[in-house]
């Protein structure tokens, strides 16, 4: 089923989930990988994409499902080699998203130089907030955002933190792919990613952005 995406009067179907890793220092260490040269790049289906208030069941296999809170851009227009001054126009919105991944699955197919899937795009695993449409008050560089579980902060980022900007994120992609609208990019997690347990009320929120949750079932 596709998933729709309402920007102010436009609608969008999501198209591919971009997600970039590492792209925060120090979420790159705790997880104890080294700072990549060019942005980290898989996909998500659009299929994993849950929207706001809905319950997220825990995959049938794994032990420590985690959350990793990401700003999510929404392209609006079809884009090849672009360059970062351009990358601007082609954003559609913006939101908050969760990249959940089995990090004891992650782990280990890592260590068998296995592909990722099974730990990242398993049913549910991209919550998605709704989207703010970009306008002249919001810095790509300087949007803050946060997660809590219940009432706990666990992650505090700021895209001024990210080690590929957003607009440098849009050149790299359009240099790979041709990005069409309803193409999502999830930027990458800063530190504080942990564990999701059965009941847990996951919130995400940004002054820019809004406020967005979920909660946890069995
Ligand atoms: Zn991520």
């Amino acid at each position: 089923m596709a998933f729709s995406i309402q920007v102010e009067n436009q609608t969008f179907q999501a198209n591919r989930v971009f997600c970039i890793g590492r792209n925060y220092h120090k979420h790159v260490k705790e997880l104890g990988n080294t700072i990549p040269d060019e942005p980290v790049v898989f996909m998500k289906p659009a299929s994993c994409l849950v929207e706001p208030e809905k319950l997220l069941r825990h995959p049938p296999y794994g032990q420590n499902l985690q959350h990793e809170a990401e700003v999510v851009v929404l392209i609006g227009q079809r884009a090849e080699h672009i360059m970062e001054a351009r990358a601007r126009d082609c954003i559609a919105g913006l939101s908050l998203g969760l990249d959940l991944t089995l990090r004891d699955i992650q782990k280990n197919l890592k260590e068998k130089g296995l592909p990722w899937e099974k730990a990242k795009c398993f049913e549910q695993s991209a919550p998605l907030g709704n989207f703010t449409m970009l306008n002249d008050s919001i810095n790509l560089d300087s949007i803050s955002f946060e997660c809590r579980v219940g009432p706990t902060l666990r992650q505090e980022g700021n895209t001024r933190h990210l080690i590929f900007p957003i607009p440098a994120l849009i050149r790299f992609l359009s240099k790979h792919w041709i990005l069409v609208p309803g193409d999502l990019i999830f930027t990458g997690t800063p530190e504080g990613v942990g564990p999701l347990l059965p009941g847990d009320e996951i919130i995400l929120g940004s002054p820019q952005l809004g406020k967005f949750s979920w909660t946890m079932v069995g």
